[in-house]
């Protein structure tokens, strides 16, 4: 199968609906990462979404919706009562944008999307190609990240490109995705919320709104407890090469590894060193982070290195990729650096 390309227009929207309408698969950008959409109702479709990317059907999928009210998606049967009144807080409030809410799967939602869950996952991106996709086919998208199973998710269309070439009909190519990392997943089960999956959208930021504490349950955080959603493996976005997280900060530059740098260093850095944050923003550092994994794991180097990302609302959610990412942790002892392995069960 050829794969094309095309930038985003009404005559690539209108093209994307054609193959979507047949069942196929259509990857598009949102803000957080690039999509791997289908329509989210159409079983047949989404079985191929799991094909495509080599995904087991036990990884359950994020439906994006076309309008960010929650009664449309329960009128539509996407979701079902009972709706807890703080998903309509938090949905008012970050709709469109970077946060999916585990709700009531209505009758509408086939089994293959939940992966026979009672629940589903669903969110409104803000993307304005994403938005025009969307509306143009007023159904829901089934659509995880544009990648192979496992691999690191795109956040360019050449990305796309580089993982599903030959398997999907067309990529629309929406320039770099401005978030860059996965949504922010939360569970609202008894009204409470907790975060599966950190993202941009902070624990702090949904405290504040809600009054409530959420709280931040996957594995990475609380390695004693069992990960409460499918699919969030300790493993996962993986570059090809091993990824060593550095319990220091990398001062020594040394030629068989690529260097992942937070800030950019006083002196001059190497080519082999990449900053993930100039400007010492943390939503910089997300916004670079898998596209300078990418970078670095295309070299093949025997490791990639990377620091240890400072104290921000958004670093769990650095820390939670680079942690499922990575092959173990990395401490400077002098004059080398000593590898230490790490349970990827
Ligand atoms: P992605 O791979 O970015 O499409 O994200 C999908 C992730 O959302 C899954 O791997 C789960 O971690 C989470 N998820 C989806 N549906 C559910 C659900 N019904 N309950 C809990 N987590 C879910
Ligand atoms: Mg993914």
């Amino acid at each position: 199968m050829k794969t094309r390309v095309l930038p985003i227009s009404s005559g690539s929207i209108q093209e994307a609906c054609h193959i979507l309408r047949q069942g196929d698969l259509v990857a598009f950008p949102t803000e957080t990462v690039y999509g791997l959409g289908a329509l989210g109702l159409l079983p047949s479709a989404v079985q191929k979404i799991f094909e495509a990317k080599g995904r087991p059907s036990t990884d359950p999928l994020i439906l994006h919706l076309p309008s960010a009210d929650l009664a449309q998606a329960r009128a539509t049967g996407v979701i079902t009562d009972p709706i807890p009144p703080n998903s309509q807080l938090l949905a008012k409030t970050f709709w469109p944008g970077p946060l999916t809410l585990i709700l009531p799967r209505g009758p509408k939602v086939p089994h293959e999307v939940t992966a026979g869950l009672e629940t589903v996952a669903i969110r409104c991106p803000s993307h304005l190609g994403a938005q025009q996709l969307l509306s143009a086919i007023d159904a829901p998208l089934a659509a995880p990240s544009a990648n192979r199973f496992g691999r690191i998710s795109p956040t360019d269309a050449s990305a796309v490109l580089q993982e599903l070439d030959g398997k999907i009909p067309l990529i629309l190519d929406g320039g770099p995705c401005l978030n860059g990392i996965e949504s922010t997943v939360v569970s609202l089960s008894q009204n409470q919320p907790t975060i599966l999956r950190p993202g941009v959208i902070t624990a702090q930021a949904i405290s504040q709104l809600l009054g409530l504490e959420c709280k931040i349950s996957c594995r990475t955080q609380l390695q004693d407890t069992p990960t409460t959603s499918p699919g969030m493996l300790a493993s996962h976005y993986a570059p090809l090469s091993p990824l060593y997280c550095c319990h220091q900060p990398i001062k020594t530059f040394l030629p068989e590894f690529q260097h992942i740098l937070f800030h950019s260093p006083q002196e001059s850095k190497p080519d082999h060193a990449h900053v993930l944050s100039p400007n010492q923003h943390p939503e910089e550092a997300a916004q670079n982070l898998y596209r300078l994994l990418r970078i670095a794991d295309a070299q093949s180097p025997q490791a990639i290195l990377i620091d240890p990302i400072p104290h921000s609302d958004l670093a769990p959610a650095l820390q939670d990729r680079i942690f499922r990412a990575s092959t173990g942790s990395a401490i400077w002892q002098g004059d080398s650096w000593t590898f230490q392995g790490r349970d990827k069960t």
